[in-house]
């Protein structure tokens, strides 16, 4: 058998030159080297990319918007927003990135046709998508990311967005009715937001640090009219950790993507809550990446995770290993035969319970050392967890405590 999770990549991503900006090409140069120092491209089955094409771009975005990136590009690039830079190149290498998210759905889908849990549709025939042999995941390691690209406005290096794109060419071409989206990046995915925040087929989950860049995410954005209910937000003080996550995701996403029963699952994957990172507050670890995407596979069929932010380049790539870990092997309690896999990480013991011990740790101290961001402090999880659970009961049925 072969590999049960892909990998997109194309050396075009390079091209979407940033120059001396922290969203730049040495963090897919840096991720891919460590795959390889790892020795573990073997256990992924390559995905190659193609290039969306402008309609498929208009399932988000304005025509005209998309003619401004176009125009900037053309004219030899420039800025969409103060820190969204773009160059000659990044227009064709945006539309390879959107394109390379709808080459892995293509392949992770497949696979659903094939066992017969989706009716075929002409689409998927006509293209004999019907490999008895395709994927459970995927994971894109594209760029420019895309969580915070808005309709008529790149934003937060963004330019088109990927996620969102992914989600409308499931229905579209997949006719897969329920998407849902986790996105963990260490800021809101305000474009995604957005997207569908009137629209109950797209489910959106993001936990981030707040207040933070772009100032969006806070407890009381739901969505509105049928969406209302369908965007769920949980928006973090700065130093929470690996145990914090788990707990929220025990807490809150389960039940919810229980409930909701996605026929398909996006990951908007930042790596930018790492202790490390320089942009983000927060204090995960790479093990915890592994135990969260664990978490996820747990209720996921078919699972495709977008590279979103991450810029310290050892925390990223180790993060991203990590991940591809925990999606490439054999799921939990299963055994025999499953393909290729690899496990270079014992998970530890991460069992999702908030430390109460210490009060909060909020020091503004020009003597705050970085070790002061990696301490576990009680910072109020459990009672955001609690007050998420009152707003959200209305619409999904949660655990007591
Ligand atoms: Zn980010």
């Amino acid at each position: 058998m072969s590999p049960k999770t892909g990998l997109v990549y194309s050396d075009e991503y390079l091209k979407h030159d940033t120059g001396n900006h922290p969203e730049n090409s040495k963090r897919l140069e840096a991720i891919l080297s460590l795959l390889k120092e790892k020795n573990v491209l073997k256990y992924l089955t390559f995905i190659n990319p193609r290039k969306a094409d402008l309609k498929e771009i208009e399932y988000i975005h304005s025509p005209s918007y998309i003619q401004e990136v176009r125009e900037i590009c053309q004219g030899g690039g420039g800025f969409l927003d103060s820190d969204t830079p773009v160059s000659s190149e990044s227009f064709e290498v945006a539309l390879l990135a959107a394109g390379g998210v709808f080459s892995a759905i293509d392949r992770v889908v497949a696979r659903k046709v094939t066992f017969g849990d989706h009716v075929p549709t002409p689409w998927s025939a006509r293209d004999g998508l019907y490999g008895v042999d395709d994927l459970d995941s995927a994971f894109c390691l594209i760029r420019p990311p895309g969580h915070h690209a808005l309709r008529e406005k790149g934003m937060g290096f963004c330019v088109f967005n990927n996620v969102a794109l992914g989600a409308k060419y499931a229905q579209n071409k997949h006719h897969l009715k329920k998407v849902l989206i986790i996105d963990w990046d260490v800021h809101h995915g305000n474009g995604t937001q957005e997207a569908f925040w009137h629209d109950p087929s797209v489910l959106y989950f993001s936990v981030h640090q707040y207040p933070h860049y772009p100032g969006t995410g806070n407890i009381k954005e739901i969505g509105e009219g049928e969406g209302e209910g369908y965007t769920v937000n949980l928006p973090l003080p700065p130093r929470c950790g690996d145990e914090d996550y788990v707990y929220i995701f025990k807490e809150i996403l389960l039940p919810i993507a229980k409930e909701f029963k996605p026929d398909i699952t996006f990951v908007s994957a930042g790596f930018d809550a790492h202790r490390d990172d320089p942009l983000g507050g927060m204090s995960l670890t790479f093990q915890g990446y592994g135990v969260l995407t664990s978490l996820v596979k747990g209720f996921s069929k078919s699972i495709v995770s977008c590279l979103e932010g991450g810029y310290n380049l050892k925390a990223l790539s180790e993060s991203v290993l990590a991940h591809l870990d925990s999606l490439a092997s054999r799921p939990e309690g299963t055994r025999g035969p499953r393909g290729k896999e690899f496990n270079f990480f014992s998970k530890g013991k991460i069992d999702g319970e908030p430390s109460k011990d210490v009060s909060p740790v909020r020091s503004k101290s020009p003597m705050a050392t970085a070790s002061d961001k990696y301490r576990r402090t009680s910072n109020g999880v459990k009672e955001i967890v609690k007050k998420i659970k009152g707003i959200h009961s209305n619409y999904w049925s949660f655990n007591e405590e």
